[in-house]
């Protein structure tokens, strides 16, 4: 495909100038001058936007340009941004101060809904990030089990512990290769990675060695490597393997929680994990992460068990009063049957505007997480989502940024749209898009 200068383009229609400064101040002082790497865009080239706020589904860059969000925060504004209800549970919280290192109600309220909302979820600990969660819950597993080895499917992300930043060094993995220096070998050799979606390979392994794994830890539809749903079978199947080799099944919701679903992934999807990791809209925008799980295995965690975790900040009141807050909006009626309407809208708004041209393209799409991947397709795993022309995408990203669209700066990255994003919003994400696909053929 022939690039039509997006980069260029934008850099003349919008004014970018005190975003383009402040990145030259944060390079100096910060690692690539983000505190987390896909801000920086270099998988797009250029300089990040720098945001100054948002406001419902639209986002005000630091030049006064205003977008339509995509992002949303990579989830947690399931409600929009700055939603009132959530802002005013924040000043209130915060008037009575910020953390107590003691208990408080608002924790006891948190797990209560949590546990409501989820039913395999009996019990359940808060920490400050999905990363943390994910941890923890692995070190439970291997607690409850007496085991060592974890199974981890290629493009799944479960933060940045370092038995999970594992990848795999072929297509039959028993043996984990560090995917980032820094981490062990000894961390890593414990981590087997497998394509995600193929059933056949777990049960090879498990046939193998079965009875050395502690767990198997999944996101039950991915949004790392773009949005990938599972396939027809596959929970299912991985439930029965796990059941018969006594291994714990964790699935990562920290994504999916609360968005796919009031009960998540595992609710819409009918298969019930043993272990169940959270964040992002649990903190309605806030730090935060969760896991919990039945109570036999819970119970094994400090004070109650010998399994230790712990956190000076964990159950923080200003995010337990985010969060509560998002939960709340989150159970009017209706409202997760306006997101599977607005991502269906999206899903048929986008295949109509891309069919104007003669770029290939895929969409995937679940509830309110959704994809367009630059590829025949289709998309089921991340060797079929790498197949991806990343250049096509980076053309179309400056173009959607150009016409007031942004989209996460990554052909990896789930889109995610809120329960305030309006039709509008959506026409105008269509007709940006349209230009680009009739531009290109
Ligand atoms: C975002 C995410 C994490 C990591 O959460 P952090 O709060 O960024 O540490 C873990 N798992 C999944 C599925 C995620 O999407």
């Amino acid at each position: 495909m022939q690039s039509r200068g997006g980069n260029l383009d934008v850099r003349t229609m919008l004014a970018m100038d005190r975003s383009a400064r402040l990145m030259e101040r944060a390079v100096r002082r910060m690692p690539g001058g983000v505190n987390s790497p896909v801000r920086a865009f270099r998988s797009v080239g250029g300089a990040p936007v720098f945001m100054e706020r948002g406001e419902g589904s639209l986002i005000f860059d630091v030049d006064g340009n205003s977008y339509v969000d995509y992002v949303m925060s990579y989830g947690p504004l399931v409600v929009g941004h700055a939603y009132s209800e959530v802002v005013e549970a924040i000043e209130r919280t915060a008037r009575r101060g910020t953390t107590f290192g003691a208990p408080t109600e608002l924790e006891v309220e948190v797990a209560e809904t949590v546990c409501e909302a989820i039913p395999s979820i009996e019990v359940v600990r808060m920490t400050n990030s999905g990363t943390e969660a994910t941890m923890s819950a692995i070190r439970l597993a291997r607690g409850f089990t007496g085991r060592e080895k974890i199974l981890k499917f290629d493009g799944n992300y479960h933060g940045h512990g370092d038995a999970l930043l594992v990848s795999a060094g072929s297509g039959v993995a028993t043996l984990g290769l560090p995917d980032s220096p820094g981490v062990t070998r000894g961390a890593a050799r414990d981590t087997a990675v497998l394509p995600y979606n193929d059933l056949k390979a777990v049960r090879e392994l498990f046939e193998k060695e079965g009875e050395a794994f502690a767990a198997v830890i999944l996101e039950p539809v991915a949004g790392n490597m773009g949005c990938v749903p599972p396939a027809e079978g596959y929970l299912e199947g991985l439930r029965e393997l796990t059941t018969e080799y006594g291994t714990v099944l964790i699935f990562d919701e920290v994504m999916t929680g609360f968005r796919l679903s009031r009960g998540g992934a595992q609710e819409r999807l009918g298969v019930t994990p043993d272990l169940t990791t959270l964040g992002k809209i649990i903190g309605g925008g806030l730090p935060v992460g969760a896991y919990g799980g039945r109570r036999e295995i819970m119970d094994l965690i400090a004070p109650s068990g010998p399994v230790y975790q712990a956190g000076t900040l964990s159950g923080n009141p200003l995010a337990m009063a985010a969060g509560l807050a998002t939960l709340r909006a989150s159970a009017e009626p209706g409202f997760y049957e306006r997101l599977e309407q607005l991502g269906r809208r999206w899903r048929q708004g986008m295949a109509e505007a891309a069919s104007a041209g003669n770029t290939p393209f895929t969409i995937n799409q679940v509830g309110s997480m959704v994809s367009i991947f630059f590829t025949e397709g289709p998309v089921t795993d991340f060797s079929s989502a790498a197949s991806s022309d990343t250049g096509a995408f980076k053309d179309f990203f400056w173009h959607m940024i150009s016409r007031g669209v942004y989209l996460a700066p990554s052909q990896y990255e789930a889109g995610f749209i809120s329960a305030v994003h309006s039709g509008e919003d959506l026409e105008k994400t269509f007709e940006a898009a349209r230009e680009w696909f009739a531009g290109g053929s």
